[in-house]
């Protein structure tokens, strides 16, 4: 995933209440340094962590934070 569509994909998760909490509470590390939630299907390996999940909502929470500090 790309700097842009991270940016889109993060943007789309602010707009969600809530789902950048459950994200990251979700997509955590599994004790090896994988995703405990991201892999590539069936019994193959997962996803080297932070994966683009949690990085997405990493940059989501940084939206909502500016969207509720008051100007
Ligand atoms: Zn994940």
């Amino acid at each position: 995933m790309n700097r842009r569509d991270l940016a889109v994909l993060a943007e789309f998760i602010a707009n969600q209440p809530g789902t950048s909490v459950r994200l990251l509470r979700e997509h955590r590390d599994d004790g090896t340094g994988r995703c405990r939630r991201c892999s590539a299907g069936g019994q193959g390996p997962h996803y080297p962590w932070p994966c683009a999940m949690v990085r997405a909502a990493d940059a989501a929470q940084r939206i909502e934070h500016r969207r509720r500090r008051p100007t």
